[in-house]
């Protein structure tokens, strides 16, 4: 399959702003230091400064550059992974959990609408949609869990759900729904770059180092002192060996955008709904409609960084075989130019869920939404600000806290392993 034509880009919302804020030189001093500017280090550090912290908010390049300018923008309820499997790993934790994932799209609605964000918000809900009838089973299945456990989704069959003819059906995640990643990130930019906290782009953090009475923050230019630290560094916390051992592992998320499609053959296909799609495969494809008429799809395969998570493209041939997915779903559309590519890196943490806590003294994290953070990252930062700034732990960050931090190995994001998925979920196509 060719996928000549295809434009590689960072990011298919946004590009770099004009403004870039130049790196820190010299030393400072503050009440707390934040560590990377995606949703989660913007949310904390905004509210820190809108409670009368003197914050310091350090990003290495400009802040929403990571994951928060460049995902599917599918604000979702449910936590990320399948809810069987978590059923099972966290019998106890899941229902609160799930309570969290719940929280953070209403969280993240008012916000943007307290900010005044124009990020073309659609309030479609999302759908764990089924293309073969054992993924209809485990929709079933997963909307009985979720419903179990508190969560908002109800299963129906595609007609109901207004899916493209090929879905058979699935759990409608009736909270959040799909929106422009790359100007929510950039309009959370603007407010903090208008509050109180002192922002650095351009400003990577090589270390973190706790002293007696509070910590030291490394930086190219000079350091600062501080008496707090959060870590909101996501796919890049193993950079920093103040960080939890294992505490995430980055993958290589990558997706496609195809050229506008007119609204009758969208409509032909019969995705009335236009809700934003994961399908039930173990390695879920990606599907949602755009404001420009164009239809952006991806993950369907992950891959593992050897070494740091660093600058990189999608790779022709996952696009190649992320196109395949999108003629298999869409097969009316199989004309349709596919315009531009662009990938990410997500944290996966090793209990498959987003977690909190204190890494070393004065010097917390929070991080690892899996691939679901476009309303968790921006909550669970929130939610560690009103924390550092007095509050008694929130339920919904209890839901998520870590009492020590100490993580196992996770075998299931070796590069053998994300392979065998895929595989799996290719042979499963066929039946
Ligand atoms: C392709 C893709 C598709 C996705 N689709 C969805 C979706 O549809 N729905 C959804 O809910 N989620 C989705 N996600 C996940 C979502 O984007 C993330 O969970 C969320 O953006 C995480 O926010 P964050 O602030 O934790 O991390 P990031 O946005 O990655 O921010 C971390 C920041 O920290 C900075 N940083 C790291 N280390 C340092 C350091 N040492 N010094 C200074 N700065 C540092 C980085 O430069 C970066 O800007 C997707 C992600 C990708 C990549």
């Amino acid at each position: 399959m060719t996928t000549d034509g295809v434009v590689y880009s960072a990011s298919g919302w946004v590009g770099t702003p004009a403004d870039v804020v130049p790196a820190l030189e010299g030393e400072l001093t503050c009440d707390v230091v934040v560590v990377g500017g995606g949703y989660d280090g913007m949310a904390a550090a905004l509210r820190l400064a809108e409670r009368g912290a003197d914050v310091v908010l350090l990003e290495a390049g400009f802040c929403g550059c990571g994951a928060s300018s460049r995902n599917a923008g599918q604000l979702t309820n449910a936590p990320a992974g399948d809810p069987q499997f978590l059923a099972m790993m966290h019998p106890r934790r899941l229902r609160d959990v799930v309570r969290f994932a719940e929280g953070a799209v209403p969280f993240t609605e008012k916000l943007i609408g307290r900010l005044d964000v124009d990020c073309e918000y659609e309030r479609t809900g999302n759908v764990g949609a089924a293309v073969t009838k054992a993924q209809l089973r485990k929709a079933k299945r997963n909307a009985r869990i979720l419903q179990k456990l508190g969560g908002d989704a109800e299963f129906g069959d595609g007609r109901d759900l207004g899916l493209p003819d090929t879905f058979l059906g699935g759990f409608l995640e009736r909270g959040g729904g799909h929106l422009n990643p790359g100007t929510f990130a950039l309009g959370l930019r603007q407010a903090l770059l208008s509050s109180g906290a002192r922002v650095f782009e351009g400003t990577p953090v090589h270390a973190v180092e706790p002293d007696g009475r509070g910590v030291v923050v490394s930086v190219p230019g000079g350091r600062v002192r501080a008496e707090r630290v959060v870590l909101a560094t996501n796919a890049y916390s193993g950079e920093l060996a103040v960080a939890p051992k294992r505490l995430a592992t980055p993958v290589w998320v990558s997706l496609v955008e195809t050229e506008p499609i007119k609204s009758e053959r969208l409509a032909a296909t019969g995705w009335t709904s236009r809700s934003g799609i994961a399908t039930q495969h173990n390695l879920m494809e990606s599907y949602r409609p755009t404001p420009r008429g164009t239809i952006i799809f991806g993950v369907r395969q992950l891959q593992k960084s050897r070494g740091a998570p660093g600058a990189r493209e999608p790779e022709p041939t996952v696009v190649a075989d992320l196109a395949r997915g999108f003629h298999a779903r869409f097969p009316s559309l199989r004309d349709v130019a596919l315009e531009r590519a662009w990938g990410g890196w997500i944290a996966m943490t090793p209990p498959w869920l987003p977690v909190a806590g204190e890494a070393a003294k004065n010097v917390f994290y929070a991080i690892g939404c899996n691939g679901h953070g476009l309303a968790q990252a921006p909550y669970l930062g929130t939610l560690l600000a009103d924390r550092i700034a007095g509050d008694d732990l929130h339920d919904d960050l209890a839901a998520v806290w870590r009492t020590r931090p100490r993580f196992a190995p996770a075998p299931i994001f070796s590069a053998p392993a994300l392979r065998a998925m895929w595989a799996i979920d290719r042979m499963s196509d066929r039946l």
